[in-house]
């Protein structure tokens, strides 16, 4: 009973952190502006970007097909991959949840006697919260890409899945590195990209293995697939002598032949550009006869919940994310709330539809609501998922489930009675309902706006 009950006040507790985290950051004004303008960028870059494809929906159409066809084949696939990639001398371990992959991941670089690793952005990494095992065990982890690299000093997590410090001004970052590392106040980006330049070619070089996530899984030649504009993902899987790869069971393709209208596809929709500048695809440690590669090189195939998600009726479509990020910037409640009110991994439409699947539902139900159903996830994404479809079914299971307060549910029943008896609405004078409206409606509302005053004549007599 004591367990039941501090679960329940836990989940009321993220409903209502939500709740007050937003009512907090949509007034920030600096917030509000320096999203505005990151995503004012992003959206003129990807309007240019689409202009590459004679029939833009014709390829939305087959990838999203090729993504369906995946996931109903995904054990022949992953299956196939395993085959190829072990016969090429790499490691596949299949990992059902964060502490599976953790452990192995540990195991590794401490019979490897690793202190100091590299490490390339992947969301999926952050689900399983690596950096943070890795400093319990006296292992260094350094991000590498510069936006990741950010955030991990600012000691904070990423912001959005493709840009993770979007909320940041190029004054907050060189604020940032004057403080922790004394770099000259002020300094331009230019200045700063030079440091950390320098900074992270040393760890580079020192480090004894490196983790990269993997934005596809190439079935038929047993191969991973990572795109990325930096190049350090590049030299995180080719200095170190060991290179593990996580990443989820979903992120399947058939075959090397589908990148011609994967990859364009990805990065029209994640940065605006025709394509992304360094993309490679490893199949293995290296061989005898090669110079350059790890040693060692093990994928680890991760569940965490997406066989849960597979296993819905209708969300498991959503597996079909490439995770572009599309959504989240299209998105009204993600640009006025941010990403860190979600409080998830993943943030934004496709996070709220897949977090309460992959990372429970008692605590992640409530961003369900987090959303206007403006349907502008739906149409930027280019695997058609139907996003706004998807959340209020989960709305409809979590009333299903009594995922409500009582307050709520008589505030919704006595709004269901007078929208079914408009009349209702007439019998009080305007000037009564001017006053007790509101006051009704005052925690709901919130402070900050003030709520709209009730017409002198009701709507029906003026039409008349
Ligand atoms: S749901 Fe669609 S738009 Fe959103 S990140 Fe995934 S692929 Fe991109």
């Amino acid at each position: 009973m004591l367990i039941s009950l501090q679960q329940k006040n836990y989940h009321l507790n993220n409903k209502k952190k939500f709740i007050l985290d937003s009512d907090k950051i949509s007034f920030d004004l600096k917030h509000r502006n320096t999203i505005k303008f990151n995503i004012s960028k992003y959206n003129n870059a990807v309007e240019k970007g689409n202009t590459q494809y004679l029939n833009i929906a014709k390829a939305k159409d087959r990838v999203s097909f090729l993504k369906r066809e995946v996931l109903l084949n995904l054990d022949k696939y992953l299956l196939q991959f395993e085959q190829k990639f072990t016969s090429n001398g790499g490691k596949v371990f299949w990992a059902s949840d964060a502490k599976e992959a953790t452990d192995y991941i540990v195991d590794i670089l401490e019979k490897n006697e690793v202190k100091l690793i590299v490490k390339s952005k992947s969301m999926v990494t952050e689900e399983i919260e690596i950096n943070h095992v890795l400093q319990k065990h006296n292992i260094e982890s350094v991000e590498t890409d510069l936006g990741e690299f950010i955030v991990q000093v600012a000691g904070e997590k990423p912001y959005h899945i493709v840009t993770p410090c979007m909320h940041k001004s190029k004054e907050d970052v060189a604020e940032l590195f004057h403080e922790k590392f004394k770099t000259p106040e002020h300094s331009s980006p230019e200045e700063l990209t030079a440091w950390v330049r320098d900074y992270l070619r040393e760890k580079f070089v020192s480090a004894q293995a490196g983790i990269t996530g993997a934005n596809f899984i190439v079935s038929d030649i047993g191969g991973i697939a990572l795109t990325e504009n930096e190049g350090n993902a590049f030299l995180t899987f080719s200095f170190p002598k060991i290179h593990i790869v996580v990443v989820g069971i979903e992120k399947v393709i058939p075959s090397i032949n589908d990148f011609d209208i994967v990859w364009p596809l990805l990065s029209t929709h994640g940065t605006g550009q025709k394509v992304t500048a360094y993309n490679s695809i490893i199949t293995g440690p290296r061989k005898s006869d090669e110079i350059d590669g790890p040693e060692e090189m093990h994928v680890i195939l991760l569940d965490n919940g997406r066989t849960n998600l597979f296993k819905q009726k209708d969300h498991w479509e959503a597996l079909s994310c490439i995770r572009c990020g599309a959504c989240l910037n299209g998105c009204p409640v993600y640009r006025t709330v941010g990403g860190y009110t979600y409080n998830t991994v993943y943030q934004g439409p496709i996070g709220s539809v897949i977090s309460p699947y992959i990372a429970g539902f008692d605590e992640n139900y409530h961003l369900a609501f987090a959303s206007t159903l403006c349907r502008k996830c739906s149409e930027v994404c280019p695997v058609q998922i139907d996003l706004p479809d998807l959340l209020l079914k989960t709305r409809k299971i979590s009333i299903e489930r009594k995922k409500y307060t009582s307050m709520e549910k008589v505030s919704i029943s006595s709004w269901k009675n007078v929208m079914l008896n408009p009349r209702l609405l007439s019998l009080s004078p305007s000037s009564l309902k001017n006053i007790f409206v509101p006051i009704m409606m005052k925690k709901l509302w919130g402070s900050k706006r003030k709520f709209p005053r009730f017409a002198k004549e009701a709507f029906r007599r003026s039409f008349k």
